[in-house]
């Protein structure tokens, strides 16, 4: 099922997120590496969009990439998440973004680990986690 898309201004974005979630969720903003709050988080549960709440990434993906920046090597669901190509910073990159609000996350990279040996490489502060303990 296509997630509902949720559509909001700027003005109701900076309302509800962190300055620092904002330019990154919406102005596609990058935190400096080995700063991000969820780098080096190793417990058990999910990683939601901070702006949304949609359910992004699984911990049983998240694995130690030594970029700085948290990286999983598959999201949640397919539908979880959407890509495009980025050509910004004059390098060719691809965007990751969710798939609900079009928050921007991150990017992907082909050098990730088996079995699918890609690399979502995804702010923190793009990022909620909610440890499976919490999980409904
Ligand atoms: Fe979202």
């Amino acid at each position: 099922m296509t997630p509902t898309k949720i559509e909001k201004s700027d003005v109701e974005w900076q309302q509800e997120l962190t300055p620092e979630q904002f330019r990154i969720l919406r102005e596609k903003g990058t935190e400096r590496p080995f700063t991000g709050e969820y780098y080096h988080n190793k417990a058990a549960g999910a990683y939601l969009c901070a702006a949304c709440g949609q359910e992004l990434f699984g911990s049983d993906a998240k694995y130690e990439s030594g970029s700085g920046w948290p990286s999983y090597w598959q999201p949640a669901t397919p539908e979880a998440v959407a890509t495009q190509r980025d050509l910004s910073h004059g390098m060719v990159r691809t965007e990751v973004t969710c798939s609900r609000c079009g928050g921007h996350l991150g990017h992907l990279f082909d050098d990730g680990p088996r079995p699918t040996g890609l690399r979502y490489c995804i702010n923190s502060a793009a990022l909620k986690f909610q440890p499976a303990s919490q999980a409904e």
